[in-house]
């Protein structure tokens, strides 16, 4: 089942004797685990005579993994989005008032309805009244025709006339920004993480220790949200 060459690949890594790369290369060269026979021997000296959920006693049974073994690509987006969350309060706290206002910026001067304050208004070159208001003219308000247009600022970048919600989306923006700036100088440090995890679950999963008897009924019930992810991420 390879326990000690993998035991032996995880100390190795801790100590930072190898690299991830080395890591999971090793690991994965490894030939496929439930193929062998001494797999195979183990699992059905495990396989009870009752399943663990509804307690049939009809056969067949499998041996179910209690512990889920997610995908390397899985275990990585996981601990970058721990990483994420930690590093949030610093990115919120490095982005200032000041950087987000320059952002924003003063905003253009544009010529808006009166009811509404919406700059979709266009000119109408003989009719009376001279404007009309496209919100207004799909129902979202009476009357959507006026004469004289309102003045107002349009943040352009953040696409509204709103003050607050154009600082508001500046901020998200330039957090997220120094955020993706941030998480790239880890992402050595984020695949060392994950082939560690990896390696953990890789144990966890060949010792056969986190099972249970199941009967094919109820191990396709608990593996169906597990499919229909991995078919919904392919
Ligand atoms: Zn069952
Ligand atoms: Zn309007």
């Amino acid at each position: 089942m390879h326990i000690d060459v993998i035991t032996a690949l995880l100390a190795d890594l801790e100590a930072g004797f190898i690299t991830w790369e080395q890591a999971l290369k090793q690991v994965t060269a490894l030939p496929t685990v439930w193929h062998t026979a001494e797999w195979k021997r183990q699992r059905d000296a495990l396989i009870g005579t009752a399943c663990a959920v509804c307690a049939t006693t009809d056969g067949p049974f499998v041996l179910q993994h209690l512990t889920p073994s997610p995908h390397f690509k899985e275990v990585c987006q996981t601990v970058k989005q721990e990483l994420r969350n930690q590093l949030l309060p610093q990115m919120e706290a490095q982005v200032t008032a000041a950087d987000v206002a320059a952002h924003v910026g003063p905003g253009d001067e544009r010529q808006a309805c009166p009811t509404c304050a919406s700059v979709s208004i266009r000119e109408r070159k003989t009719m009376q009244p001279r404007y009309v208001c496209s919100r207004g003219e799909k129902g979202w308000h009476a009357f959507p025709y006026f004469d004289v247009p309102f003045t107002v600022r349009y943040y352009t970048k953040q696409k509204t006339t709103d003050h607050a919600s154009a600082m508001e989306m500046a901020r998200e923006f330039l957090v997220s920004v120094a955020m993706v700036a941030e998480v790239r100088k880890y992402d050595q440090a984020i695949q060392h993480e994950a082939t560690l995890r990896s390696l953990r679950q890789t144990l966890v999963y060949r010792s056969l220790k986190d099972t249970a008897t199941y009967c094919k009924k109820c191990a396709f019930k608990e593996d169906l949200p597990l499919i229909q992810r991995k078919i919904y991420a392919s």
